[in-house]
């Protein structure tokens, strides 16, 4: 059925909307704003109990009072790292579904881009250590001293984009490159690994929702496959993108591109569009 509300956002008086596309497009429109709608209520339904699960089981593997034994210990702590999964993964979902709706706010703010740098740095430094791999961070030297973006979304970003590099590098392997640079208009994050690449095929579907390169590296490592995917849609919210540089075997190179002067405005993509 049409519904008022959706022909109105697209400038459509109920009798405008005559033929048979207009109408099948709003109603997919509607159908997947109820989804992701759906969805984010649901996402976050599931947080409350599941925090309850999670600090209990803590709690639990803590042993404080010293009553369980270490089989029981050991219960507690599978099911805080299970459920930690979990909630991680309800937090995708909701962050996913939440961009999908347009329901993704943005809250620009002056940064200063050294900082940016320093904090990735202290925050991944010490993983990167852990491995055995080198983590180094480079600033172009004209780099502006400030820009204006969402904080707390570019760092999400970045933290993806390293996490993953970190994490797609096998020890042994050699180093994780972060760079900071820009053509004026952009800044360019770049993160560059010598880990195991990603082929010329799977160069887009690593983008996709819940794709990942190939189902035994998602036993191997671990994930959602939805860390892409919400990088990707919330750089290009900020009116950015994310780019991906890999010849198969001697590493990625992801660059997250975003414009200096604040965020964009962007049209909403299509839900689940290809990328
Ligand atoms: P996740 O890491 O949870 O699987 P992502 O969306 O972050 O999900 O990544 C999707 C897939 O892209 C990964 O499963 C992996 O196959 C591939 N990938 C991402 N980053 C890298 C990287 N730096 N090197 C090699 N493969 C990568």
């Amino acid at each position: 059925r049409l519904n008022a509300e959706a022909l109105e956002a697209r400038g459509l008086a109920l009798e405008e909307a005559r033929t048979e596309a207009d109408r099948r497009a709003i109603e997919i429109e509607q159908a997947s704003r109820y989804k992701s709608e759906f969805l984010a209520n649901m996402s976050h339904e599931l947080r409350t109990p599941l925090n309850s699960v999670l600090i209990l089981a803590r709690d639990l593997a803590d042993n404080e009072t010293g009553t369980l034994s270490d089989d029981q210990v050991e219960s507690a702590r599978i099911i805080h790292e299970s459920g930690a999964h979990l909630l991680a993964l309800i937090n995708d979902v909701l962050d996913l579904s939440k961009v999908e709706a347009g329901k993704m706010s943005l809250d620009p703010v002056t940064i200063a881009t050294a900082d940016l740098a320093q904090v990735i740095r202290g925050r991944f430094g010490p993983v990167a250590a852990d491995k055995g791999l080198e983590f180094t961070v480079e600033s172009a030297p004209d780099l502006p001293r400030t820009m204006k973006a969402d904080r707390g979304k570019i760092e999400q970003i970045a933290n993806n984009l390293v996490s993953n590099a970190i994490k797609f590098t096998p020890e042994g392997g050699v180093a994780v490159r972060l760079a900071l640079d820009h053509d004026g208009q952009a800044l360019a994050l770049s993160v560059a690994d010598t880990g195991i690449g990603i082929l010329p095929e799977d160069r887009q579907r690593v983008f996709a929702a819940f794709e990942q390169a190939d189902s035994s590296t998602s036993r191997q490592f671990g994930g959602t496959g939805l860390g892409l995917t919400i990088s990707r849609r919330l750089a290009r919210l900020m009116g950015g993108d994310i780019t991906l540089e890999s010849n198969g075997d001697r590493g990625s190179v992801f660059t997250l591109l975003m414009p200096l002067g604040g965020p964009v405005p962007q049209p909403a993509p299509p839900p689940c569009a290809p990328e």
